[in-house]
């Protein structure tokens, strides 16, 4: 199949626009998870829509599947080729094209990075408010097709929010252009939103017109101190009471925080060591008495007994050296060994019964496994981790994790929660898609994967 599918692409199209390189392979295969052993059999390089289309086109007519392929820094095995697939890459579809200053509105290619479309904006005084540590390498298109999260979802929502017009390339190699500019369009099924937040199993995402922020205000970092889970709950709805506008509020335990203290060499902000802390980053209010308002609010928070204890960043450099607390825990938790990691969300109301539930079911039932929590608690997304045990061997360990994590998703499913909060399903989370979806509703997408792509050759595999 291969070798008359390669000659045809000879044919049909010019030098350079595919590889079959073992070093190509080999990096174009794999996302970020880097679990799967890539095996495609091409990476397409098209530099138009036009050359999708017809790419795809070929694709169908060869039955060769195809795994589109942005910045590759998705955590959930998504963009993985294993099985002899065509990957798509769009890395020379990088045109930023029309800005429209009276809609605030930019036309980009798919594969633009996200960090170059916020770069470009930045003389404006406008973003794309998709924010978060991979964006130097994650593009437009893997953060439409992951409906991508991040740290200021709570002031922004997610991409959904910020995407108005897609144009999309079918396997059949039909091109829909959907939506354009609109902000209003009643008429009917919103087509757009079936490719947003799919992981590119009903088309290929080639170009959109992206709706624009202006850029945040200067902003205050504050680091709070809490003596336990009910009082972050408490200080959250303090927050979203006070009128102040919130671009974050994260929280982490203090095992999160001593993790990344002796990884980075940090020193703490506090003397002592508290239960929880949290950073909330809020707009500095501009006018004298908002100020004046802000302080009042902080010194309530003491007066009450909300917070143990706080420190507000005092210049843009300890603003960064307090998000460095926050960021740095994946990284640090990943280098004190093996780690099973899950990204889930909660209705915010049943949070604190969750992470109870949870935490006692590991002390009673598995003593050796250490729960480190944190995440973006204002969206109700925990990032849950369990550090393997230094005495423990690899395979006791990923067993003990089996057994936690079916009645960890078994509450998650009560709490009518979801078993992936911003990271999506790929091949990764394939199997807990269920605990969080109806067999009815898995059965609707399964309908329209078929409408869509009925010889089930794009992006195989993935989340269904
Ligand atoms: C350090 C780090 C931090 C991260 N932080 C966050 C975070 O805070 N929030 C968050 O949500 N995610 C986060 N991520 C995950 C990841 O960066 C996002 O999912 C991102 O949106 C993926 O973009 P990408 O271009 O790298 O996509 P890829 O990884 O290349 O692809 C992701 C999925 O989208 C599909 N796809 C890619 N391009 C297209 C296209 N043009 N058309 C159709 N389908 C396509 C792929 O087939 C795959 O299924 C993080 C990742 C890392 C490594």
């Amino acid at each position: 199949m291969g070798t008359p599918f390669v000659k045809k692409l000879e044919q049909e199209f010019k030098d350079g626009f595919f590889s079959t390189d073992s070093g190509d392979l080999a990096t174009y295969g794999r996302d970020w998870t880097k679990v799967h052993t890539p095996s495609p059999l091409v990476i397409c390089f098209p530099e138009s829509t036009d050359d999708v289309s017809r790419l795809l086109k070929i694709c169908s007519e060869n039955g060769v599947a195809v795994v589109p392929s942005g910045g590759r820094t998705g955590l959930a095995g998504g963009a993985v080729a294993a099985n002899g697939e065509c990957v798509v890459s769009l890395s020379k579809m990088r045109k930023i094209g029309a800005f429209d200053p009276l809609a605030l509105t930019l036309q980009v290619d798919a594969g633009v990075v996200t960090e170059a479309v916020h770069e470009h904006l930045k003389p404006e005084g406008l973003t794309w408010p998709i924010d978060f540590a991979s964006k130097g390498s994650s593009t437009v298109g893997g953060n439409i097709a992951t409906n991508a999260g991040g740290v200021k979802v709570i002031r922004y929502g997610l991409t959904r929010n910020w995407v108005l017009g897609l144009t999309v390339v079918l396997m059949s190699g039909e091109v829909l252009r959907l939506n354009g500019s609109l902000e209003k369009n009643n008429t009917g099924v919103d087509l757009r939103q079936l490719f947003i937040g799919t992981e590119g199993i009903f088309g290929m995402i080639t170009e959109a017109i992206l709706k624009l922020a202006p850029l945040p205000k200067e902003s205050d970092v504050f680091f709070f101190a809490l003596p336990g889970l009910g009082p972050v709950f408490d200080l959250f709805s303090e927050a979203r009471k006070s009128g102040f506008v919130l671009n974050a509020f994260e929280c982490l335990s203090n095992e999160c925080l001593e993790v990344v203290l002796r990884n980075r060499g940090f020193t703490s902000p506090f003397r002592e060591a508290h239960h929880y802390y949290v950073l909330m980053e809020i707009e500095r209010p501009e006018r004298a008495d908002g100020r004046e308002g802000l302080e009042a609010w902080l010194a309530g928070l003491f007066e009450n007994g909300r917070v143990e204890d706080a420190v507000l960043a005092q210049s843009p450099k300890e603003a960064q050296s307090l998000w460095a607390m926050r960021e740095g825990i994946s990284e640090s938790l990943s280098a004190l060994g093996m780690l099973h990691k899950h990204d889930i969300s909660l209705p915010i109301h049943r949070l604190k019964e969750f992470i109870e539930t949870w935490t006692r079911d590991l002390s009673e039932n598995y003593p050796g496994l250490k729960p480190f929590i944190f995440g973006h608690i204002g969206d109700g997304n925990l990032h849950v981790n369990l550090l393997k045990p230094a005495p423990m061997d690899a395979s006791e360990f990923k067993a003990a994790c089996a057994k936690a994590d079916a009645k960890m998703f078994g509450w998650i499913q009560e709490f009518e929660g979801s078993v992936s909060a911003e990271h999506g399903i790929g091949l990764l989370k394939k199997h807990l898609l269920a605990y969080t979806r109806t067999e009815s509703e898995i059965g609707i997408m399964r309908k329209m994967k078929s409408v869509l792509d009925p010889r089930g050759l794009m992006n195989p595999g993935k989340i269904l």
